[in-house]
């Protein structure tokens, strides 16, 4: 479990001088923005991958602590964590299980998803043998084709769902697969897929469970998928799911990226930097060396495209990025020793987005913030006041 979260590595009280800051006032800024946007709806913030990077445990109590009415994460584990920290919020694990696991789910009180009679039948013998009640949401695929009952065969799982004694279907929920995008076509139709079999509560005048289905994507573009709860992800950490999404509302980044130089060099014309000596330069520059690397998740394919912040400045990172170090060039400006450096964040007008280190490496931001390895500490700020 301490892989998820490993607590701060501190030696006599020093920090290790690349960390990650993650400022708990924006993440209450966004949280409010959302909420208020979806209103009445209520939201399921997403802690999934050790919270996007933010650190699982400290962003749950901190989204606790303004009142969340759900928590969403991944897998098993992440559940029961929380729990073992002594979140008692309900938490819907959005993942598949397995029957070994089932136990485990209901002994942390932790809410499951279902998406077969199979699945559904496991739970109620698991909750019956150990005389409790399962809080289970049904996981309804409306277009997504990883889990979940397909549309349109999920009467059976429904009418299932109505026979099991030791089963409450609190809620309903699907997945978009395309909300990210500017084209809204095939989010429309799975949300019309969706309401179709919703209707089946309807047509048999019975309650129907709290239905969700919109992620980030959706609550900036679609507000007619907000139904009763809303998925919040990667929203609630200030990034936009995609550069196409209309930014419907205002968020900022939560989490900054820093480091300090450890070395100051001069480097002469013609002398190599780094691994497989990929960089030189054809006069004489100043090069500092800064303590990150792929090991911490700073991607090496980044090289010869990442830049830093140094001093309200962006400099090049040069040669290619190695395990635990890169190397930057500040041709001829100054630089001393524990100088900060900025990896993602910003120093006045000057800012590095992790969209700029998703471009770089080639991916999405998602891949960035949860690829931030435990090994860089989490250290929790306020704005000054
Ligand atoms: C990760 C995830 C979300 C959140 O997605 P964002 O794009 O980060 O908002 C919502 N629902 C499910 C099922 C997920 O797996």
């Amino acid at each position: 479990m301490q892989l998820i979260n490993q607590p701060t590595i501190t030696t006599n009280g020093v920090v290790r001088p690349t960390l990650v800051e993650v400022n708990l006032d924006r993440l209450t800024e966004n949280y409010r923005a959302i909420q208020q946007k979806v209103a009445p709806a209520r939201v399921m913030a997403i802690l999934k991958a050790n919270a996007y990077g933010h650190g699982l445990v400290e962003v749950a109590r901190h989204i606790c602590a303004l009142g969340v009415d759900y928590l969403g994460v991944a897998v098993l584990e992440e559940g029961i964590l929380l729990r073992e920290q002594g979140i008692t919020a309900p938490v819907l694990v959005l993942g598949g299980i397995l029957g070994n696991q089932i136990p485990l789910f209901l002994k942390y009180d932790l809410t499951l998803t279902a998406s077969s009679v199979e699945k559904l039948e496991h739970i109620e013998e698991a909750a019956r043998q150990m005389g409790v009640t399962a809080r289970v949401h049904l996981k309804i695929d409306t277009g997504m084709e990883r889990i979940g009952v397909h549309y349109y065969s999920a009467e059976t799982l429904l009418e299932a769902s109505l026979r099991q004694k030791h089963i409450q279907v609190e809620g309903i929920f699907s997945h978009f697969a395309n909300a990210d995008t500017d084209d809204p076509s095939y989010t429309r139709l799975q949300l019309e897929r969706f309401m179709e079999v919703l209707s089946f509560y309807e047509r048999r005048s019975l309650p129907t469970p709290l239905r969700h289905i919109a992620n980030s994507a959706a609550i900036l573009q679609y507000p007619e998928s907000y139904l009763d709860m809303v998925r919040a992800g990667i929203l609630l950490y200030g990034v936009y799911p995609s550069p196409e999404v209309a930014r419907s509302i205002q968020v900022r980044p939560a989490l900054s990226w820093k480091s300090h130089v450890v070395f100051f060099k001069v480097v002469k014309p013609g002398h190599p930097v780094g691994y497989g000596s990929t960089w030189q330069s054809d006069h004489m520059v100043r090069v500092v060396t800064v303590p990150v690397g792929y090991g911490d998740g700073y991607f090496r394919c980044m090289s010869g495209k990442a830049e830093v912040i140094l001093h309200g400045k962006r400099y090049p990172v040069v040669g290619r990025i190695a395990m635990d170090q890169i190397m930057v060039n500040i041709e001829w400006d100054s630089a001393y020793n524990n100088d900060e450096v900025i990896l993602i964040g910003e120093d006045g007008d000057v800012s590095i987005t992790c969209e700029d280190l998703a471009c770089w490496a080639d991916t999405i931001p998602y891949e960035i913030l949860t690829n931030i390895n435990t090994r860089v500490p989490r250290v929790y700020v306020h704005d000054p006041k």
